[in-house]
């Protein structure tokens, strides 16, 4: 069992790692059945990017993807993160509770990957719910089948990254398979649910106009995906990379220059998706 710590504010750009050295491991984690207890990265208090509104973002440890542009590796594993209660997480939010309804904003999960600690997340939304405020995940939906109906319902908005529309570049980029993203895409098309549709653009990776076209074909027919957001590589995270001791793929990968971000908003626009 790892030993409680405390919720700490701070940012995703910050690096936290051996937190909770005896913690499992993400790829045989069961996640305790009541989700009293979880691991957490960090929290930022003031995004106005991460969903409508004012938004405190939660980032959760632990993800079964490896992507070579990720720029938090330090939320991969459970053991980089801080074992903390969820009512310690729902006590913290209700503090912020009054600005981020009067600001019509709410709480976003994101990571890591909110499914892989779903019973813990699931407490964490049903606290904000209590709250009455807006929450939203972001997740790559390689978990999505472990989000039953229930979890879902306590969802107002699902960020979704989509990272291609392609198997192989899928796989390449992340090391796992594209169909379950599919799968759950097509589910939340299905409910209704609101979703943003996530794309980092990743130049000599992910920007194959053919690429752009799969994805924007696969999304412009589901009405409830209100956003395409093209999200351009940066080299924010390289540091992590480098302090960790990965192997980081992308040190001469460029940021993706304005003329290749608008050609690939204009293919998501020319699908017929509200895209920026
Ligand atoms: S899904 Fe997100 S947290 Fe997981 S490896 Fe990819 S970019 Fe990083």
């Amino acid at each position: 069992m790892s030993q409680l710590g405390n919720l700490e504010a701070g940012s995703r750009h910050d690096l936290r790692v051996g937190i909770s050295p005896d913690a499992p491991d993400e790829g045989q984690f069961k996640d305790e059945p009541n989700g009293a207890f979880g691991y957490v990265h960090s929290y930022e208090t003031a995004s106005r990017y991460d969903g409508p509104g004012l938004r405190v973002v939660l980032f959760v440890s632990g993800c079964l993807l490896r992507c070579s542009y990720c720029h938090n590796p330090d939320t991969w594993h459970l053991k980089d993160g801080t074992y903390i209660s969820a009512s310690q997480v729902i006590e913290r939010l209700g503090t912020f509770a009054n600005a981020l309804r009067a600001l019509d904003g709410g709480l976003t999960i994101s990571g890591g990957e909110p499914l892989v600690q779903t019973a813990f997340t699931r407490r964490i939304l049903a606290g904000a719910k209590q709250l009455g405020l807006h929450t939203a995940i972001e997740t790559s939906g390689y978990l999505g089948d472990r989000a039953d109906d229930d979890y879902l319902s306590a969802l107002d908005l699902v960020l979704l990254d989509i990272k291609s529309s392609d198997p192989e570049t899928y796989r390449s980029v992340t090391g796992r398979d594209l169909a379950p993203t599919l799968r759950f895409a097509e589910r939340l098309a299905a409910i209704g649910k609101p979703v943003w549709v996530r794309f980092t653009l990743v130049p000599g990776f992910t920007d194959d106009p053919d690429n752009v076209d799969g994805i924007a074909r696969l999304v412009a027919p589901m009405k409830n995906v209100k956003w395409v957001e093209v999200q351009p590589f940066h080299q924010l995270g390289e540091f992590k990379w480098k302090s960790m001791k990965l192997d980081y793929k992308h040190v001469n990968t460029p940021t993706p220059t304005p003329d290749l971000v608008a050609r690939v908003i204009e293919q998501f626009r020319a699908a017929g998706c509200h895209s920026r």
